[in-house]
């Protein structure tokens, strides 16, 4: 997952809990991690402390970084800045084959142009020198 180091980060002050923390320090060395329980092999996102399957604590594994829009909406006005200044853009649920279904938003894209089912790829914007955002914009299709 390619991570941009050069755009200045302007979606205001991220500080992640215990669990959350991990995601974020993997994007920042360019891996797209997700939770599987090697007990009953579910996978989730976001984040939690037990399996939402059986309750065991579940591990990490790296995702290949690939996925397919579920559904999306597109944000066109918002109250709050940095978000404000962000509209358009677009919300979505990104199935991956690893069996996760991830929330996030798809950038580089015109909006009008988005398709349930399209392919996506993550890559991650810089946080900080611990820390960075994994976003989702388009590839073609294989
Ligand atoms: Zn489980």
């Amino acid at each position: 997952m390619e991570v941009i180091d050069n755009r200045p980060w302007n979606r205001g002050p991220l500080d992640p809990g215990p669990i959350d923390r991990e995601y974020f320090e993997a994007a920042a060395q360019g891996r797209l991690i997700i939770q599987k329980c090697e007990d009953c092999g579910n996978t989730q996102f976001p984040p939690k402390a037990l399996c939402v399957s059986c309750g065991q604590v579940p591990d990490w594994i790296e995702a290949s970084g690939r996925g397919q829009v579920y559904t999306f909406t597109v944000v066109r006005r918002h109250g709050v800045e940095p978000f404000s200044s962000l509209a358009p853009f677009v919300l979505a649920m990104i199935d991956i084959p690893e069996g996760a279904r991830f929330m996030g938003n798809i950038t580089g894209i015109d909006p009008e142009t988005i398709q349930v089912g399209q392919n996506v790829e993550a890559y991650a914007l810089r946080i900080d020198e611990t820390l960075a955002l994994p976003l989702w914009r388009p590839i073609e299709s294989t």
